[in-house]
């Protein structure tokens, strides 16, 4: 087999075949083709696309490129989710402690934030003591006996989706719908849950920026995963504006330990709830996630999911007393307000001048290599559909040792005021179900 051919079938639209797949894949983590002809093959597939079983198949060359979480060790139905990334995104926070608390598995891997958006690891991390460097016996024992555990990546897996990732962020062909979906659900199969629930933002703030590619992200990674044997549902979730006020680390945990205390925090809440409900129908604890949804509403008003919240952190290293003393997290010496100059309703908060910014006071990282200050990051005063008046405070940023004049500029952009208040939109914008 000569990847030129490969190459040359790809470019003339045609389908490969599950041999043409493994082989470059194979080939290239291998490290036996070069980079420039999978650069140019990954051109080729952002031009003219792959088909369900080509997705499938590259998916799976991805999967058995390294190890796989075996997790039959943990009775019962193992959900996972995952989020395509968006500002102020603490939704697993919310939901881990949530379904887990209603008996349901869940044996989470979580990443590092990388730009304007943020990753769960680092939230969990701006913890005391908290850590995700966990042995895998460890992981799976947490997972039996409180029913969750976070960790990050442990052994290595999917290599060959590090490989590709890191060259189609350097040739332009990290948005193709086919690469992306295998990309996820490869990660998410080898992981090992039974069932997916995934988060697919839509918006400005988010890869997908219009409902019709997300639609189309959403239902090829539902079809990978169900034709994989993996029950899988996808939501489409409004990424417009950022999830919640907080957006940073630190107090991103106090904003998920409000709604664990029952707080109602519109956006936030609702996506929190519905995706818990659809994790908690396919984990088989209620027959339909309109079933669930109760469930979910009463283990959180009983305490339950707290006490499971407080259960994750103790056995993962961390001090669980920040709940009852947010000042036990970590905090920032500086401060600076964003006032409005004009009087009005916000129309719009955009998601990624906020996540820009809070990457600016040290809340994100530019590079991989960059270290996080966990207290630093910013706290909306005002959300969309609010009144405002000259003077009010839009938003107040939190910061150490970085200078907030460039995040400054950023959040006093990102506010949109207009003369009347927009109309109210879903924040569940489609769900796909297969
Ligand atoms: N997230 C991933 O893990 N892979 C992609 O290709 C895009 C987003």
């Amino acid at each position: 087999m000569q990847i030129a051919d490969i190459i040359r079938k790809k470019k003339q639209g045609q389908e490969l075949s599950k041999e043409e797949i493994y082989f470059f894949v194979n080939g290239y983590t291998s490290e036996n083709i070069p980079d420039y002809q999978i650069s140019a093959l990954l051109m080729a597939i952002w031009f003219t696309g792959m088909t369900k079983e080509e997705t499938s198949h590259l998916t799976m060359a991805f999967v058995e490129s390294g190890d796989t979480m075996d997790l039959s060790a943990i009775p019962g139905i193992k959900v996972d989710k995952h989020s395509t990334g968006g500002v102020g995104d603490k939704i697993s926070l919310i939901v881990l402690p949530v379904v887990s608390a209603l008996g349901i598995p869940v044996a989470k891997i979580s990443g590092k934030g990388l730009g304007h958006t943020g990753g769960t690891l680092d939230k969990l991390e701006a913890i005391p003591g908290f850590t995700t460097e966990i042995k895998l016996e460890d992981f799976i024992s947490y997972v039996q006996s409180s029913n969750v555990a976070l960790a990050g990546q442990t052994g290595d897996l999917t290599p060959a989706d590090k490989k590709f990732y890191a060259l189609r962020d350097v040739t332009e062909t990290v948005d193709s719908i086919p690469l992306i979906a295998a990309s996820i659900m490869s990660k998410k199969l080898a992981s090992g849950s039974d069932a997916i629930v995934l988060d697919v933002k839509t918006g400005e703030g988010a890869f997908m920026k219009d409902l019709e590619h997300s639609r189309k992200l959403a239902r090829t990674m539902v079809e990978i995963g169900n034709h994989l044997g993996r029950q899988t549902v996808a939501l489409l979730t409004d990424m417009n504006e950022p999830l919640g006020r907080e957006i940073g680390n630190a107090n991103e945990v106090m904003e998920a330990v409000e709604i664990l205390k029952g707080k109602k925090i519109k956006g936030l809440y609702d996506v929190a709830l519905e995706i818990s409900s659809y994790m908690i129908w396919l984990g088989g604890a209620a027959g339909s996630h309109e079933e669930a949804r109760p469930l979910v509403e009463e283990v959180i008003h009983s305490g339950k999911a707290l006490a499971k919240f407080r259960e994750l952190i103790k056995n993962q290293g961390g001090n669980p007393a920040f709940i009852d003393d947010y000042s036990l997290l970590p905090q920032t010496r500086n401060s600076q307000e964003i006032l409005a100059d004009q009087s009005g309703y916000i129309k719009g908060i955009t998601a990624t001048d906020i996540g820009y910014a809070a990457m600016h006071l040290g809340a994100g990282r530019q590079t991989k290599e960059d270290q996080l200050d966990y207290a630093a990051g910013i706290h909306l005063n005002k959300l969309v559909g609010d009144k405002v008046e000259p003077g009010d405070v839009l938003c107040v940023l939190h910061f150490n040792d970085k200078d907030p004049a460039s995040a400054a500029k950023l959040a006093k952009k990102a506010f949109i005021i207009g003369e009347a208040p927009p109309a109210h939109e879903s924040y569940i914008l489609d769900v796909i179900v297969e």
